[in-house]
């Protein structure tokens, strides 16, 4: 325990900005990242949560996060703030933005001594509250284990949620049934699986999914922020112990307006909402004043149309920057120059495929030649490194379309030694190479995992090939983990079996797998029927599902499809005529 105290300690003493609150007769919330304080601290969603739950006067909220692995044996778990254990709170809220860390939130229940079922855990156990956006995109998996689910962006309604909590949690104590049916007669955004029930057909597949209270619709809405509403947000905590090391991070731009078919950023936070360029630009400034680092943050940088003056302004302040993924196409000599003055070395290129057909297919927008100008502009600049993402096991890819990569990446490398031999040294080459895993909410959502032998074989040959290309090095994904996520991301309330039996009875995951009594290639390997009932249908993202349909039926013949621009006259796919 005084080793979990020291390293919270050591923690606390280079943090900036954490907020430290008397408890008294405040509802006292534990906000959660079920995953280490490295990848929560970096996380800007589960900072601008700390931001909303303790700006108001009636809560205190304090972070935990998965101990890192040399303190897991210790048995407990305990807020920075005040080194409580978790059973302490009356609330604690888990913020998921990756599936892959449902077995995290198990985990982190079980070393707290919290029974891991909702069924099993009445008072005095805290009541666990889950949101983000692996849980808005799907939370049946862990569906049996939280009491309800916020669905959708925190700045919507959370606070509607929290005058519920507060009064019933600290004045009132009701019964958590009793409560937990009150929330739901108040918010249309909030999910309590136990007032749902599943049905199953004898293929197993979904047969309806019922709410067991009259008042209950059948649809759970996700709570969005409208343009006019959404503000600039960014983070208030600042440590060297992040990916950002003591950056403020801002948030440009939220959603992605490109509509990339394997994407779920390009769908669930339609429309892409952007502040204008005066605003950022002021705010920025602001910022300076108390912090010259800032990482510029969005799913698509390129929705800001004159990016290079902000980041213009920020070295002409003496400040520093770094930019998350920005689109090739988008990287103007002026911007790369500012990228480079401004420290960073690498820049992030995401080509996904090799073949122009499947990224054609994936709806990506970007050709072969717009990928070489860029790469050339970035070599002109200076000595900058590359790295590149790409995908394999999309739907109908072919041995052709892997081949497609390796020649892709020598063309790459070849435009880069064009554009560096005058000054004599070249930026390296670095590839992810990842599998393709479907998500809920895109137009892959029907379609399966590749055989996860069919991946391995792939890797080896990937491997082979670009080792006899020089200055390159490739790193790829574990393909039985890519099946584990594509469990989590596709299945239902069933899959919550398997999770129990990997945490609470300490099986490997290939136990828990093989003693299922579903088979879980139902959920992982079954390319689904466009008229099943999805596990996550019941979220109401306001996207027709007849638009993923369409852009299902356009990946199948490899054609694009334009992007999103946001229009009150557009009804494409549904969102901007609710
Ligand atoms: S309705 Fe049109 S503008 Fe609105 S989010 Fe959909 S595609 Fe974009």
């Amino acid at each position: 325990m005084s080793d979990l105290k020291k390293s919270i300690k050591d923690r606390l003493r280079v943090e900036k900005g954490f907020i430290r609150k008397k408890w008294k007769d405040r509802l006292r919330v534990a906000l959660v990242y079920p995953n280490t304080y490295w990848i929560g601290m970096s996380n800007l969603g589960f900072q601008i949560l700390y931001q909303i739950l303790n700006s108001r006067d009636e809560i205190v909220a304090e972070r935990a996060f998965l101990p890192d692995p040399g303190l897991l044996d210790i048995g407990t778990v305990l807020t920075m703030e005040s080194q409580s254990p978790l059973k302490r709170f009356h609330l604690i809220a888990f913020s998921i933005s990756y599936e892959n860390d449902y077995p995290n939130l198990l985990k982190i229940l079980k070393i707290s001594h919290i029974p891991l079922l909702s069924s099993e855990r009445g008072s005095p156990y805290p009541l666990i509250m889950a949101g983000g956006v692996a849980v808005f995109i799907n939370p049946e998996p862990i569906a049996p284990f939280i009491d309800l689910f916020y669905m959708g962006e925190a700045e919507s309604r959370l606070n509607k949620l929290l005058d519920i909590l507060i009064y019933n949690l600290t004045k009132k104590r009701i019964d958590k049934k009793e409560l937990l049916k009150d929330i739901s007669r108040e918010l249309r955004c909030v999910y309590i699986p136990s007032l749902y029930n599943v049905y199953y057909g004898k293929d197993g597949c979904i047969k309806g999914m019922e709410p067991i209270e009259l008042h209950l619709s059948n649809r759970v809405e996700v709570a969005k922020t409208a343009a006019e509403d959404f503000k600039i947000t960014t983070s208030t905590i600042c440590t060297p112990n992040t990916e950002f090391s003591n950056r403020t991070i801002v948030e440009m731009v939220r959603g992605c307006g490109w509509g990339c078919r394997f994407c779920v950023a390009g769908y669930i936070y339609r429309p892409p909402r952007r502040h204008p360029e005066d605003k950022l630009l002021e705010y920025i400034r602001e910022t300076l004043k108390k912090r010259r680092e800032v990482a510029l943050l969005g799913a698509s940088l390129s929705e800001i149309e004159n990016l290079s003056l902000i980041t213009h302004e920020i070295l002409r302040q003496k400040g520093r920057f770094s930019i998350s993924s920005i689109r090739i196409d988008s990287l103007t000599p002026e911007l790369l120059e500012d990228i480079l003055n401004a420290g960073q070395r690498t820049i992030t290129v995401a080509p996904e495929t090799g073949s122009e057909r499947l990224r054609t297919a994936i709806n990506k927008h970007l050709k072969d030649s717009q990928i070489f100008e860029g790469i050339e502009r970035i070599a002109t600049i200076g000595n900058i490194s590359i790295k590149l993402y790409f995908m394999i096991g999309l739907p109908e890819e072919t041995w052709e379309d892997l081949e497609s990569i390796v020649t892709l990446i020598k063309k790459i490398r070849h435009h880069m030694i064009k554009r560096s031999k005058k000054r004599g040294t070249i930026g390296t080459i670095k590839c992810s190479i990842n599998c393709f895993i479907p998500k809920p909410f895109t137009p892959l959502q029907w379609t399966p995992l590749e055989d996860v032998e069919i991946l391995k074989q792939k890797q080896r040959w990937l491997k082979r090939a670009l080792s006899k290309i020089g200055g390159v090095r490739v790193t790829f994904d574990v393909p039985k983990w890519a099946y584990i996520q594509a469990l989590l991301s596709l299945g239902d309330r069933r899959v919550a079996d398997i999770l129990l039996r990997v945490i609470e009875d300490s099986l490997s995951w290939k136990d828990a797998l093989r003693g299922s009594p579903i088979n879980p290639d139902f959920f992982v390997y079954r390319e689904r029927n466009l008229e099943e009932i999805l596990p996550w249908d019941f979220l109401d993202h306001g996207i027709k599902k007849g638009f993923l349909i369409e852009e299902f039926r356009l990946y199948k013949v490899a054609k694009e499809s334009p992007p999103c621009l946001p229009s009150k006259r557009c009804t494409r796919c549904g969102i901007c005529s609710l």
